[in-house]
């Protein structure tokens, strides 16, 4: 797109959104004109971008439906994976935070009854 019709969509009463796969659904994103190229080239890794994550980040966020995973080691030296509880479908800010923190097998909060017993 050269920069005449940017300026011109730039101008124009019209609202440019883009759509997203996200846990549960889509995401609509708006887009300035200057952006609309690149978005069209990777809509995934322009959210990611505009997130501030690699790509691989959103789409690991996307395929586990916003689930945030257990980041302990495994005695086989493999990250566990099971399920941090708190809730699934979260969105991208939350999900960040919760990720890699702890399962129940692991010490995650519902099992502060089991560390203290121990
Ligand atoms: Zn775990």
């Amino acid at each position: 797109m050269d920069e005449a019709a940017i300026k011109k969509l730039s101008a124009a009463p019209i609202e440019l959104i883009g759509r997203v796969s996200t846990p549960g659904g889509q995401s609509s994103i708006t887009l300035k004109a200057s952006e609309l190229e690149v978005f069209c080239d990777d809509p995934e890794a322009f959210f990611a971008m505009r997130h501030g994550v690699a790509k691989e980040v959103y789409q690991q966020w996307v395929e586990t439906e916003g689930t945030p995973r257990c980041g302990a080691k495994t005695t086989q030296g493999v990250r566990c994976r099971n399920v941090v509880s708190g809730g699934i479908q979260m969105n991208l800010e939350r999900w960040l935070q919760e990720d890699g923190g702890f399962c129940t097998v692991h010490g995650g909060a519902t099992s502060a009854e089991a560390r203290n017993g121990r």
